[in-house]
């Protein structure tokens, strides 16, 4: 089988101009800036024009997937187009690309197939600017902080505790671990030092989860970036950087417009890891699709034990707000994955085997049901490779089980493949009365938070804690953090902290092996096993693909 690839279905697509899209939604020229002819900030103002619509909302999470993606993204962009054909006023908000995955394995991320977000070029590179925005931010207080060191050090900063790193928006291994402030007295202080990823940044967490540019600062502020020699806390606050920070995010923080290629109107804005932090785009821009549409889609990074947990119990808390309905993707691939085929023989058929991958999916829907109380519809994204007797397999069981399901058809056929997954979303927002409750309340203690997570959404028997982390626990707790709502990081192949451990295993516990505090960005972050904040690239990255020819057309983005 052959097909055309992303950018070539992206590049034949007639885009509308951008005012167009803008207008769709009831904005003047005034409340948008122009980033060229198809991309625009939408002025934060807008919120105060007119009496917001309280869309519905919807989230679209996945099973536990394979290391190629399950479509996430691509079943955000094709139900809204769906819900668009269906008359619907509907905006999707997704997060923005980073340059670390389009040059590395994964490519871009602005959909697949007929379900895209365009100019897809523009969104995959650089787009407006946000990311290296938020890397200046980042790195004017790392750029601070030295420079108060060398000055005098007057808040008594320990150099052998300064937590606070540099960031570039870029794959590059090269730069995790530095020495750097060599060269004598007039040169800073030497010290060790490192680089994450911009989106790993705390910068990036703060930003997303702000409701506005002066609860931007009010967060930023808060950042912890070293301790003193008597081991409390120093902040950004301390070293006067805030100010400086917020008004270089100034225009950052304004949501970017795009379109779908049917034309829906996309804010794409903000985009957190979806390990050290929440995974999903911005709050400023979530808000402002909620204000505008009847309708808006949202996705959450990585599979539903992590990214809709933590978009649940972290930016919903935040915001107030919460979903009508959760869309889980689940694809042929993965389920078989799930039930242990190896990668090689993915796309032959095997209905044994998809079906011993079931119970990882049914223990989604559990947790979507079950411990948050909302409505959840599962959407088979149908691949090229996929046979009907497995689509039928995977529609009949879980029809069995009394669990909702559409087959989703939006990679190949956009909008109109995802019209039967709109129609039960919609009946679903409809007929249901929602019971939303958080796996935890923010007043438990830390520990608890922790295992009711595990216990609740992973299935876990309990939780392990290295002695490093038991001791580092009570000092949060004692420096008044306690409260704060639990990041975890966890490889997201699996529901336990093994990548390996497919399905849905059980008898098992998770192992807390390193916590730290993003007290501007607010949640305490969790890790279980080794957590990358700056990624390599593969011996042969995507970058050797990609060009661009005499006219600046763009090849080789996937
Ligand atoms: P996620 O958001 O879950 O990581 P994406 O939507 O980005 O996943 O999709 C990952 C990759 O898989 C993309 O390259 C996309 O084009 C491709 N893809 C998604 N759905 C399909 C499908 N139904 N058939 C073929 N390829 C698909
Ligand atoms: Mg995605």
């Amino acid at each position: 089988m052959s097909f055309k690839s992303d950018i070539e279905i992206a590049q034949e697509a007639k885009m509308q101009d951008i005012r167009e899209i803008a207008k769709k939604l009831g904005f003047t020229e005034d409340d948008i800036d122009l980033y060229g002819k198809y991309k625009a900030k939408v002025d934060y103002n807008v919120l105060k024009k007119s009496e917001s619509k309280e869309a519905k909302m919807i989230l679209v999470t996945a099973i536990n997937p394979t290391p190629a993606g399950e479509g996430k993204t691509t079943t955000t962009i094709g139900t809204a187009d769906a819900l668009s054909r269906l008359g619907k006023n509907t905006i999707v908000a997704l997060r923005e690309p980073s340059l670390g995955p389009v040059f590395g394995v994964k490519g871009g991320a602005a959909g697949g197939g007929y379900a895209q977000v365009v100019p897809m070029e523009d969104i995959n590179l650089h787009f407006t600017g946000d990311l290296h925005a938020i890397g200046a931010a980042n790195n004017l207080l790392a750029a601070m902080l030295d420079n108060h060191i060398h000055q005098g050090n007057a808040l008594d900063v320990d150099v052998r505790r300064i937590v606070w790193r540099r960031a570039v928006d870029m794959n590059d291994r090269q730069l995790r671990k530095i020495t750097n402030g060599l060269g004598g007295k007039g040169n800073g202080v030497p010290r060790e030092d490192g680089f994450d990823i911009t989106v790993a940044s705390e910068v990036m967490a703060a930003f997303c989860l702000s409701s506005d540019i002066v609860d931007l600062k009010d967060k930023l502020a808060k950042i912890i970036v070293a301790y003193n020699r008597k081991g409390e806390p120093v902040t950004a606050g301390q070293i006067n950087a805030q100010g400086a920070m917020a008004a270089l995010l100034k225009d950052a923080l304004k949501p970017n417009l795009v379109q779908t290629l049917e034309g829906t109107p996309a804010f794409i804005h903000g985009g957190p890891f979806a390990n050290i932090a929440h995974g999903c785009n911005s709050l400023m821009a979530t808000k402002m699709a909620r204000h505008f549409a009847d309708y808006v889609v949202t996705e959450a990074g990585f599979g539903a034990d992590l990214g809709a947990e933590k978009f649940l119990d972290i930016k919903c808390r935040q915001a107030g707000f919460k979903p009508d309905a959760v869309i889980i993707v689940a694809t042929v691939r993965a389920l078989k994955h799930n039930g242990g085929v190896a990668k090689a023989d993915l796309n032959n058929e095997n209905l044994e085997a998809l079906e011993a991958g079931l119970p990882n999916l049914l223990k989604h829907v559990e947790n979507i049901t079950q411990v948050f109380g909302l409505p959840a519809v599962v959407a088979i994204n149908k691949f090229p490779f996929d046979t009907e007797a497995e689509l039928a397999l995977v529609e009949e069981k879980c029809k069995e089980l009394g669990v909702n399901v559409a087959l989703s058809d939006v990679w190949a056929k956009g909008g109109e493949g995802g019209e039967d997954l709109a129609r039960e979303v919609i009946r679903l927002i409809d007929e249901n009365e929602t019971e939303f409750k958080y796996t935890y309340e923010d007043s438990m203690s830390i520990k608890e938070k922790i295992e009711a997570i595990a216990t609740k959404i992973y299935g876990a028997d309990g939780v392990d804690y290295t002695g490093k982390v038991e001791k580092e626990i009570a000092n949060l707790e004692k420096l008044g953090f306690g409260n704060l709502p639990i990041c975890m990081a966890k490889t997201q192949y699996s529901l336990t902290d093994d990548p390996k451990k497919l399905g849905r295993p059980t008898g098992f516990k998770i192992t807390a092996s390193d916590i730290t505090i993003s007290a501007g960005a607010g949640f305490i972050v969790v890790s279980t096993g080794d957590i990358m904040k700056m990624p390599g690239l593969p011996k042969v990255p995507s970058a050797e693909k990609i060009d661009v020819d005499e006219n600046g057309v763009i090849s080789g983005l996937f």
